[in-house]
């Protein structure tokens, strides 16, 4: 991984704390399958009890944007996913998501749905969370977050239990989510049956997208991949 010096880094307002740059295959959303180039920015608010990247709550090196840039462009994909963590934890991720979109990448945002996402340029699809009560982090859920949404957008819940599956299901309807966006169902890896979230979507007529996350299978979520 290239970073400038961290004192220049530490020097210039453009800049941000990253844990990784990679590429590799979108394993979820709308995109699922597309070479990628992943920046994972550190930290995050939340501690989901399901949390797979809890590596990057802490550490990570300040990168500024034009060395972001440099990085994303020598991998040569046309899909960039900003995630962490929580990406929008640090205020200036705003600003290199329109800065991504300047460039021309197709570019997504992974973000918990804890912190407004008004701010965000709207060429950016937004793939925001609603954590679920399973989570352990429902308190943190930004409803107000949810009249942003566009038909670029999309929703994801994290579905730990049958009794999750049942509260999703009453928020999406509530929010007449599917009339605004995707909507995103994936069983927690290890907790729900992926067979028996898709027997429920199914009986149900759930207009909803069920996933389950490529890198998981393919990689079994090694950092990095
Ligand atoms: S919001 Fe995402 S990164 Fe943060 S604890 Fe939850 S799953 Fe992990």
């Amino acid at each position: 991984m290239s970073t400038v010096s961290p004192e220049a880094a530490a020097a210039s307002p453009e800049r941000l704390r990253l844990t990784e740059i990679f590429l590799s295959l979108q394993g979820e959303s709308r995109s699922i399958g597309w070479p990628t180039v992943f920046v994972r920015l550190t930290g995050c608010p939340l501690r989901c009890q399901y949390c797979d990247t809890a590596y990057a709550f802490h550490g990570g090196q300040w990168w500024d944007f034009d060395t972001i840039l440099a990085e994303v462009a020598q991998h040569g994909a046309r899909h960039v996913c900003v995630t962490g963590g929580e990406p929008l934890a640090q205020k200036r991720c705003v600003e290199l998501l329109r800065r991504l979109c300047d460039e021309g990448y197709d570019v997504s945002l992974e973000t918990s749905g804890a912190i407004d996402i008004g701010p965000v340029d709207p060429r950016v699809s937004r793939v925001l969370d609603i954590k679920t009560p399973g989570s352990g982090e429902v308190a943190r859920n930004l409803w107000s977050n949810l009249p942003l949404l566009t038909a670029h957008d999309q929703v994801k819940f994290v579905i730990c239990s049958r009794g999750d599956y049942d509260w999703a299901k009453a928020i999406v309807a509530e929010h007449k989510l599917t009339q605004t966006c995707d909507v995103l169902f994936s069983p927690s890896f290890s907790q729900v049956d992926p067979s028996a979230l898709a027997d429920w979507i199914v009986a149900d007529r759930l207009p909803v997208r069920f996933q389950l996350q490529l890198h998981k299978i393919l990689w079994n979520d090694e950092p990095g991949r």
